[in-house]
This record gives C-alpha cells, sequence and structure tokens, in this order.
C-alpha cells in the first residue's frame, strides 16, 4: 500500500465537473470543519471559495497562530552541482540546454558555506542535478559532513533515493528533504520528463515515503505551479501530504508551492497561476493540513510574499542564488530567476515590522556534532 493507492483512486475522477458544481454552502461547511473530508479540499480549492477567501484568511490565519505562533523560519539554498542525465522540459539544468556545467569541489562548498553563515542563515537546502555520475550519495554526504560545521539544520533537494541511501544521508547530519512530484498528471509527467532516471513516476512518488521510513525529521512536498491545472496538482498534493502525515507521525510534513519562473530553455506556462490562487491553495492548505509547514520561495516576488505572512506560510527562503557556486564563484547560470532579491537583513526587518518572528535556527541535529 502506497500513496499511489490513494492516487488511483481519484485518477479518472472528472474534476471540472466537480469543482464547477461545489456550491457556497459546501464551502462554508468546509471552512467551519475541525477534520475535513476529500470533498471538503475540493470545495476550498474550488472557484466558487474564491468569493469566501477574506473569511479562509481569517480562519488560516488563527490556526497559523495557535500551531505556529507569528514564527517564520528562513533559510536559503545551496547548489553544489548541475549536472543532470534527466530531460525536464521546464528546467535550465536539463541535460539538452548547453549551459557551462559546475560541481563544487569540497574546498568550493567549504566557502560558499561560510559565504552563507556569514549571514546569520542557520538553515541550509542542498541541491545537485539528477547525476549518479557527478553527484554520487557519497559526494553529498562528504558535503553534508562539512556544511554541518556551519549548518544545524540541512535539508536536501536531490534526485529520488533507495530507502538504505536515505538512511546514508541522514547518518551524514541532513534531517530534511524536498522532493516535488513536479506534476501528478501522470500521462503529463512521461511527455515532459522523456528521458532520464526522472522519468519513473512511482518511484518518484514513493520517494517521500522512503525518506520517511528511513526516519527523515522533515520531507517537504509539492507540485510545480504552471504545468497542469493547479486545483488538480494542489488537491492531489494535500492528499499526498496527509497520507504521509497519518502513516509517519514521527516525520514533519510540509508543503511548497513553487510558481514556474523564467528560465534557460523554451518552455512556456501552460496554465499560469494567479496571486489570487496562490493565496486560495495556501489557505486550503492551512485550514485543511492545521500543523503542516508551508513554504513560499524567493519564486514569488517581495511585495507579494510580504503580503503572504499571517496568511498560513511558516518558512520563507532569502538570500537565494540558484547556481552552482552563485555565492562564491560568480557563477551566472542559474536553475531559475529569482524574484525577491533582499538580503537577509532587510528581510529580517521587514518580518519585525509587519510584527512576525524572523527564526533563523529551530532545529540542533545534536546526535551528529
Ligand atoms: S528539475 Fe532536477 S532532474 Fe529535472 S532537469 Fe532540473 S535538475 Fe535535472
Amino acid at each position: 500500500m502506497s500513496f499511489y493507492n490513494t492516487f488511483e483512486h481519484y485518477k479518472n475522477f472528472d474534476f471540472n465537473n466537480c469543482f464547477a458544481g461545489i456550491t457556497d454552502n459546501q464551502v462554508q461547511a468546509a471552512i467551519q470543519k475541525e477534520v475535513l473530508s476529500h470533498n471538503d479540499i475540493l470545495a476550498l480549492l474550488s472557484p466558487c471559495a474564491e468569493k469566501q477567501l477574506e473569511q479562509m484568511a481569517q480562519i488560516s490565519q488563527k490556526i497559523t497562530f495557535q500551531n505556529f505562533g507569528k514564527a517564520i523560519v528562513l533559510y536559503t539554498p545551496i547548489y553544489i552541482s548541475d549536472y543532470c542525465d534527466n530531460h525536464c522540459a521546464y528546467c535550465s539544468f536539463n541535460r539538452t540546454n548547453k549551459i557551462t556545467r559546475k560541481k563544487l569541489s569540497f574546498e568550493e562548498i567549504e566557502k560558499e558555506a561560510i559565504s552563507i553563515a556569514s549571514t546569520g542563515l542557520r538553515h541550509i537546502l542542498v541541491l545537485t542535478g539528477d547525476s549518479r555520475k557527478y553527484s554520487p550519495v557519497s559526494y553529498i554526504c562528504e558535503a553534508i559532513k562539512i556544511l554541518k560545521k556551519y549548518f544545524p539544520a540541512i535539508s536536501l533537494e536531490i534526485y529520488a533515493l533507495e530507502e538504505a541511501e536515505y538512511a546514508e544521508i541522514i547518518e551524514a547530519g541532513a534531517d530534511g528533504l524536498t522532493i516535488y512530484q513536479e506534476t501528478y498528471d501522470e500521462e503529463l509527467y512521461e511527455k515532459l520528463h522523456p528521458a532520464g532516471p526522472k522519468r519513473n513516476y512511482i518511484y518518484r512518488m514513493d520517494a517521500p515515503e522512503r525518506a520517511c521510513k528511513a526516519w527523515m525529521r522533515s520531507v517537504n512536498v509539492g507540485a510545480l505551479l504552471g504545468l497542469s491545472d493547479w486545483r488538480k496538482e494542489v488537491f492531489f498534493t494535500l492528499l499526498h501530504a496527509q497520507y504521509l502525515q497519518d502513516k509517519y507521525t514521527d516525520t514533519e510534513i510540509s508543503v511548497s508551492f513553487p510558481r514556474m519562473r523564467p528560465h534557460t530553455g523554451k518552455f512556456d506556462v501552460s496554465f499560469p497561476v494567479s496571486d489570487k490562487h496562490l493565496v486560495q491553495m495556501i489557505l486550503a492548505t492551512r485550514i485543511f493540513l492545521k500543523r503542516a509547514g508551508i513554504t513560499i520561495s524567493t519564486r514569488e516576488n517581495s511585495k507579494f510574499r510580504d503580503n503572504l505572512m499571517g496568511l498560513g506560510v511558516t518558512r520563507m527562503s532569502i538570500g537565494s542564488n540558484t547556481a552552482v557556486g552563485g555565492h562564491t564563484t560568480g557563477n551566472e547560470y542559474g536553475q531559475f530567476q529569482i524574484a525577491d532579491n533582499r538580503n537577509i537583513e532587510t528581510f529580517k526587518q521587514v518580518i519585525l515590522d509587519k510584527g512576525f518572528e524572523p527564526v533563523l535556527k529551530d532545529w540542533q541535529n545534536i546526535t551528529k556534532l
């Protein structure tokens, strides 16, 4: 039994008809419930719910303050290799794109770590392309061992691993995993991933569960917004998060909403997502998954991000650079363009001015010191 069984149940579901038929009363009922059903999630994600965002925002804020206070945890990504064997149509690091590839040496990783740590940040997200040749698990483990001298919390956004490999990286000092399904539409997934190891849809779908089985402390799931109908993508994302939360109660499950940004290569956003709809999905998520973390990255612009505080978001990146060695080497070939270029000090002050608390460290992996 895996999440794929839940997914299969809805595979041929008529979402369009269902969303079109949802009424104000169904949305109202969903907003008021303590424990929501799958039908309630559909109601909160429906076009009809757009008229009730104000009330959803009030409930979402209350739930967020009850469970997380006014804390906003800050983190930043560190890209250590962009070699990739995949053809993901929407990504600069797609192996067919003619960019100058780079993999950091361990000395370069330490320099990046020192540069990032000097800003005060203590949560780091390590990224690599999908290449077992250039960034094998052994390389990632060595990188983690260097990074843990500077960062008490280390998450990874890398290719899907076996359960035993997740156990290895945890042993090395990692405590969090971010892995997006990209799209839960199985047919579209095949089209967007024409070659490479990532082509295996079910293997990727089961990766968050393998990490939970290996006792990863936190696991973050999501879909890349813009590839398909966001309402369906968010519905499956929330079901996936709920499945993991119910089955692996020791793991902290969170959800991200990465919206597509300009990048190298020709790929148009097929299903643009508006700011209003991004807000709706955040509110629906908070009302449904009361204890789940919600992440918004620097893909979003500063004004929009500032306005999202208090609506359910608990974690935000800042000081981001999506190029390998981007903090120290001047490499310009980033994975995608970021939209919020503020530095950490400026962003911390904005958070304080809005009455929230910027949190640089909320976790210390004491067994790995
Ligand atoms: S999304 Fe990941 S796997 Fe796909 S091309 Fe980009 S780096 Fe490679």
